[in-house]
């Protein structure tokens, strides 16, 4: 077998499992050493009523952006968690991102997702966003509980 149609077979392979897994997280810590808390995570996200697979990933962001969500194709949750993010604003990012994922389930695309929520910023500016209001909301009252991440 050829090394293209290996990779081809490995990526068929690795699509496959994120529509099968609920939930993949990193295995290893990141830049600071923080760990996420598969377990912890997984309650959360039984809790928030998310019915589709989330992926997380360390990804290295170019500002000082901590993380972001990605609704893709109205079929699994994308989380990316900044690489270098400390330990004590891990379990928040995580919080914030994972009640984008609960709201985007009420729509049927991150396109239309995304539209809904400009248009709470252009109306109401990012602080007064009824999508941002909800996660300072949960992530005040639930990130004391709930340690998604050492
Ligand atoms: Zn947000």
């Amino acid at each position: 077998m050829s090394r293209a149609a290996a990779d081809r077979l490995r990526a068929r392979a690795d699509a496959a499992r994120v529509a099968l897994l609920p939930l993949s997280v990193p295995s290893t810590a990141n830049r600071c050493d923080a760990r996420l808390d598969r377990a912890a995570i997984e309650r959360f996200i039984s809790i928030l009523g998310i019915r589709h697979p989330v992926v997380v990933t360390w990804t290295p962001f170019p500002n000082d952006r901590r993380g972001d969500h990605l609704w893709q194709r109205g079929r699994y949750h994308r989380i990316r968690v900044a690489f270098d993010v400390p330990a004590r604003q891990l379990a928040a990012t995580l919080v914030h991102e994972l009640v984008h994922a609960a709201q985007s389930e009420g729509y049927p695309s991150h396109r239309e997702w995304r539209a809904a929520y400009d248009r709470e910023t252009d109306l109401h500016g990012y602080g007064a966003n009824r999508f941002e209001r909800a996660c300072r909301e949960i992530a005040a009252q639930f990130s004391r509980d709930f340690r998604l991440a050492s």
